[in-house]
């Protein structure tokens, strides 16, 4: 998606450890008109699907996943980071290492809010390792649902986990595939 690319270019900014920062667009201050042209490309990909759900991950996913469901006119469910363990059997649950917070999070989405007659679409911000796509699956199989596809607002192309995810046989679409960035130059190059 061009519009994406090009505020990446303009605005994102390029930090040591790979990591992308998107605080002014997307990640803290959210423009919403991107996020407008977002959920329509979205839409778009697929529109061949037959979602009624979308489902992501608190917090960064937030934001995109409830804009992108205004274009399919379904609700959105976010996996909660969790203190409590799952004793009374009344969620689904699994557990997702955080990329930029180095540390594991058990993650639960109430059994309430997914049933074998969902069709989800995965909503995220970035995609690196795939750790949190990979948990929110996981709770997907757990459910019954099936998984339409994954929609990605940035993959960092360097890491594994689009490749992984692809190899497995998921539907990943990213807007914006990253190949390579450099914290000292501040550079990044985009796959095609
Ligand atoms: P993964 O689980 O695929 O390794 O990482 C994806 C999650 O980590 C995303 O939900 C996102 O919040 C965070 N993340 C991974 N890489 C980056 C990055 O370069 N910049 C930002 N802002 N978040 C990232």
């Amino acid at each position: 998606m061009e519009l994406l690319k090009q505020r990446i270019k303009k605005d994102g900014i390029v930090k040591a450890g790979n990591v992308l920062k998107v605080d002014s667009f997307i990640n803290h201050q959210i423009d919403i008109e991107l996020m407008n042209e977002i959920g329509k490309e979205f839409k778009r990909i697929f529109s061949d699907a037959p979602i009624n759900k979308i489902l992501t991950v608190e917090a960064s996913g937030i934001a995109a996943a409830v804009i992108v469901a205004q274009y399919f006119n379904v609700p959105v469910v976010f996996a909660k980071k969790s203190q409590s363990i799952n004793i009374d059997g009344s969620v689904y649950s699994t557990k997702i290492e955080s990329f930029t917070h180095k540390r594991v999070y058990d993650v639960i989405v109430s059994k309430k809010y997914l049933s074998p007659s969902d069709n989800i679409l995965v909503i995220d911000d970035f995609l690196a390792n795939g750790c949190a796509v990979d948990g929110l699956i996981d709770i997907i199989n757990g459910s019954g649902a099936t998984l339409c596809g994954v929609g990605i607002l940035i993959e960092k192309g360097f890491q594994d986990g689009g490749k992984r995810l692809r190899a497995r046989g998921v539907r990943v679409e990213s807007l914006a595939i990253v190949d390579a960035m450099n914290d000292e130059t501040g550079e990044i190059v985009f796959r095609h």
